[in-house]
């Protein structure tokens, strides 16, 4: 019998126990010149020039935004070199030669509370504009863009949920970072004049509850609580979250603002707290390295622009170097693949799984109707497939099917009995939908 898919295997769950370790920073940092959000870039270095950790060095332009690029250490800016980005794509990067002595730019200063307790919105949107900010859970949104909103806000809710298997960046940052994820928080409700913020994590964590429920009880976190959730995939997404959270459906197409919710992902909200505290911006993130093509998976504090084969002999290297490998930058259900490991670790990349590559032959579509059964926002992704493989593609159709909906978590995939990758097929139908 078919059933609906909401559970996913996590074979080496147990490294979410793991404290984090510092990888070493490598004697070089490649930092991205572009990326899938922003597709130009100025430069304000040339080569030779002498960089300071946390110097802003160039600015990424989106269509509506803009992003501003950081060195991740001191030293020398040598030049570009193409690497593999988690898009997939080989871009530019820009190489920093380490000099291994950590000179703060002068713009990473600590700001006390009473300056920061005097802020407006406004002042605070501004400084996470500036220290580049982002959304750390893996979509790399510009947490100042979210900011800007002039809607009132009554609850805000921490996104601690981490429902893909393998990734354990979120939850070490919680067990790791409290204090700073907290007075986060506090910024936040600051800003937004908002007194209910709820941490939203699995009630299945049941040490982060302790923790924080003990941190709570502190007269100076009033107004944080914890929001238990419920142990399904995909939990994380964040209608399904405000859902359980608040109780709050918000329909397709419309901004949790417009029903008085704000959400940022947990990390995302450490940097937050930096930004604020110390106008520092973000050169280090926790990633996961694991996988079963790896000898020791582990959990590192990385410095951004720190290269994939660099962390996979940290760990070890390859436990069987003849087998070719895949690597999955991100989760495994909506993280990108790439068959080469000269990738390089940027604020979007949450994990690094390395897995021995066994083929998997696609087999006919059996219309069990798994994908369908499966889908968390009611697509049919079968119908959507066998419109994307009608040559030529019928615009209107895939339209009418309403591919746009997707939020990429992969189940399609995950569950289909032929082992059909039908989520690619989604993602192009994706792109035909948006056409004019
Ligand atoms: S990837 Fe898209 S179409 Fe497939 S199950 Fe998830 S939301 Fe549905
Ligand atoms: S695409 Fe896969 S899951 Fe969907 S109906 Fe066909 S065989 Fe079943």
């Amino acid at each position: 019998m078919i059933k609906k898919t909401t559970h996913i295997n996590d074979p080496l769950k147990l490294l979410e126990i793991l404290p984090t370790v510092q990888a070493p920073i490598p004697e070089y940092l490649y930092l991205a010149t572009s990326n899938a959000r922003c597709p130009k870039a100025e430069i304000f270095i040339k080569e030779g020039d002498y960089v300071k950790c946390g110097q802003q060095i160039g600015i990424r332009h989106a269509a509506f935004f803009d992003q501003p690029i950081h060195s991740s250490c001191s030293g020398v800016f040598e030049g570009y070199e193409k690497h593999y980005h988690r898009s997939g794509k080989q871009i530019d990067f820009l190489k920093i030669h380490n000099d291994f002595k950590d000179v703060w730019d002068e713009s990473v200063h600590t700001r006390t509370d009473e300056e920061i307790a005097k802020m407006t919105k406004a002042e605070m949107t501004e400084i996470i504009k500036q220290t580049a900010s982002v959304g750390l859970g893996g979509s790399s949104f510009p947490s100042y863009i979210k900011m800007q909103t002039d809607r009132p806000i009554k609850t805000i809710l921490i996104n601690g949920i981490e429902c893909e298997p393998y990734i354990n960046a979120d939850k070490r940052t919680m067990m790791e970072d409290a204090p700073k994820l907290l007075e986060g928080i506090l910024f936040l409700m600051q800003a937004f004049n908002c007194h209910d913020a709820r941490i939203c994590v699995k009630a299945i964590h049941t040490e982060i509850f302790v923790y924080y429920n003990y941190l709570l009880s502190q007269d100076k976190y009033k107004g944080i609580t914890m929001s238990p959730m419920k142990n399904y995939y995909p939990q994380g997404w964040e209608i399904a979250m405000i859902k359980q959270a608040t109780g709050i459906d918000v329909p397709s197409g419309h901004l949790p603002s417009e029903f008085g919710i704000m959400n940022f992902n947990s990390s995302s909200v450490v940097g937050i707290q930096q930004a604020i505290r110390e106008n520092k911006p973000v050169t280090d993130r926790r990633v996961t390295v694991t996988g079963n093509g790896i000898n020791k998976p582990a959990n590192f504090e990385v410095r951004i622009g720190t290269p994939v084969r660099y962390l996979i002999e940290q760990c070890g290297g390859y436990k069987n170097p003849n087998m070719p490998k895949v690597f999955i930058l991100g989760g495994p259900m909506m993280g990108a693949s790439e068959s080469d490991e000269d990738c390089i670790c940027t604020k979007t990349v949450t994990s690094i799984i390395v897995l021995d590559h066994v083929e998997h032959k696609e087999e006919a579509c059996i219309r069990c109707g798994s994908c369908v059964l499966s889908c968390p926002v009611g697509l049919q992704p079968v119908t959507i497939m066998n419109a994307m493989k009608h040559t030529p593609v019928d615009k209107a159709k895939i339209k009418m099917l309403n591919p746009l909906k997707c939020i990429e978590c992969g189940l399609c995939t995950y569950s289909c009995t032929s082992k059909i990758h039908v989520t690619d097929y989604i993602r192009r139908a994706k792109t035909i939908a948006r056409l004019k």
